[in-house]
């Protein structure tokens, strides 16, 4: 049995209205409105924490076994519902249903995966270099956290931040994206019917200046994990540290595929298409700067071009579709803006550039915008240089394999780079030498494992690890005890 319309916050335990209620588009049918969702203010920020705070005591003292239990029972009714969760999730967000099925499937698999890690919270026992004392070093819970995400995952976030922070004994409040409420609505639903108790986990939507805000300056939150852009990150870091704040950032990307001479040519074009194009080129991992050695890049431009003519783009949930709408309006106006950026420096559109109609033949209704490729760009250009977060890659042409690790390190941004090559030296050294937190051999820079750290480097991420066994880096916080025998 779920809990239907209206979709208010949760606090406390209990559904409240916000100022407002604010409606959830659907990118692929501009007139559609899914739902409407409450929009809270600060006042709610803080009832959600003071609730948080309450629960705290008795929830981070609470057994292991009730929270992997919780954490498990939500694991397999996300599981359970992934068709339906994951047709919502593509309605509101733009992407295919497969990917929508495929980002609640993750969602459920990672609460699965922390009902087991909650369980293996291990600490140390050492020796005291003073005789007849023992020292514990034990993990305990940091508090009250604040998470805050992006709209381009709108589950798989979130659940990436709640599970781990339940899981090591915190009590939550999440402030989703505005853009994509639905998601976070419907897991905070099912959280609802946990058994967790009231106050551990909250959701206050609404506004990032408004709600981001307030639970940034709340002196009650201990800690702030966020996903999102670099820009609203650094800020969010600057006021976390002023009030001595835990904080944890994933960011942009500007994410280098590097394609060797050696490369099998057809591996190379579907993992760039791939990573570049699929999810509407709406991942913090996605590949934007494809760097070619001059061997291989007349065959590669020529074989990604015939591979891109045949990407069907459309309504997300029709049948046959690869890449679905742009996110919004606002975001299909920076996709295209780069377009022109990139032409006035002088790039090639060797694809796409500009919006096209739905595959199915069913008018131009969605954000809908072609795979787009520069060709004849250099590694100095904006459009080499700034997260564009749209489906539009550059090529950039280059002598070898020297040169091509010098343009893939050559940005501010580290969070994923690949290569693609069948030379074991040159996969090795990649794998070494890339400035980069995630590093790919043959394989999308887009795609990753969930029981494992995912996270980059420079401005792309700050602060510890997220997920797999690393998560507990920022939701716990180490306690040193000595005990005279
Ligand atoms: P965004 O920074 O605009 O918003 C992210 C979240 O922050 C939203 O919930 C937003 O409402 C909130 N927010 C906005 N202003 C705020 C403020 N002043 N104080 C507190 N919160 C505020 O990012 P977006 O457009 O939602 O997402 C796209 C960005 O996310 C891209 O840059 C992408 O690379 C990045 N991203 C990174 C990762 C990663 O793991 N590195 C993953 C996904 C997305």
């Amino acid at each position: 049995m779920t809990h239907s319309a209206p979709h208010l916050n949760f606090i406390n335990g209990e559904w409240l209205a916000g100022y407002a209620m604010g409606p959830n588009r659907n990118p692929s049918h501009l007139a559609e409105v899914i739902a409407e969702y409450a929009q809270g203010d600060a006042a709610q920020v803080d009832a959600a924490v003071q609730a948080a705070l309450a629960a705290f005591p008795a929830w981070s003292t609470s057994g292991i076994q009730s929270r992997s239990e919780a954490l498990d029972k939500i694991g397999t009714e996300i599981l359970a519902r992934k068709e339906e969760l994951g047709t919502l999730l593509s309605r509101e967000e733009g992407k295919t249903k497969p990917e929508g099925i495929g980002e609640v499937t993750r969602a459920g698999q990672i609460f699965k995966f922390f009902a087991g890690e909650c369980l293996r919270l291990a600490g140390e026992v050492l020796p005291s270099v003073r005789p007849g004392i023992g020292v514990e070093i034990t993990r305990e819970p940091i508090g009250v956290v604040g998470l805050i995400t992006p709209w381009n995952f709108p589950i798989a976030i979130p659940a990436w931040k709640i599970a781990p922070a339940l899981a090591f004994g915190n009590c939550v409040v999440l402030k989703p994206a505005d853009l994509v409420p639905g998601s976070a609505w419907a897991l905070a639903e099912i959280i609802s019917r946990s058994g967790t108790p009231a106050g551990v986990f909250n959701l206050v939507m609404g506004r990032g200046s408004v709600i981001g805000d307030a639970l940034v300056r709340h002196p009650g939150i201990a800690g702030i994990s966020f996903t999102g852009s670099t820009g609203v990150g650094r800020r969010i870091a600057q006021a976390c540290v002023e009030s001595h704040k835990k904080v944890q950032l994933e960011m942009g990307g500007k994410n280098p595929q590097i394609i060797l001479d050696d490369a099998d040519l057809a591996q190379a074009v579907e993992l760039s298409v791939q990573s570049a194009f699929y999810s509407t080129g709406q991942r913090c991992t996605a590949s934007s700067r494809l760097i070619v050695t001059q061997g291989i890049y007349p065959r590669f431009v020529e074989a990604i071009k015939a591979r891109m003519d045949g990407i069907k783009v459309g309504d997300a949930l029709a049948a046959g579709t690869d890449v679905g709408p742009v996110v919004s309006q606002a975001q299909l106006e920076q996709d295209l803006s780069y377009v022109e950026i990139g032409k006035a420096e002088g790039a090639a559109v060797y694809a796409g550039g500009g919006r096209v109609a739905c595959h199915t033949g069913s008018g131009n209704e969605g954000f809908f915008m072609a795979p787009t490729l520069f060709t004849d760009t250099t590694r100095g250009m904006r459009v080499n240089r700034e997260e564009i977060f749209g489906p539009v890659a550059s090529v950039i042409r280059v002598k070898d394999y020297e040169e091509a690790l010098a343009t893939a390190n050559d940005t501010e941004f580290g969070l994923s780079a690949g290569i693609a090559t069948t030379s074991l030296k040159y996969a090795t050294h990649f794998k070494r030498h890339s400035q980069a937190g995630m590093v790919m051999v043959n394989l999308p820079t887009a795609g990753v494992d969930y029981h494992v750290p995912f996270g980059g480097r420079k401005a792309s991420s700050y602060g510890p690890r997220e997920q797999g066994r690393y998560a507990q880096e920022f939701f716990t916080m180490v306690k040193t005890a000595y005990t005279l025998a």
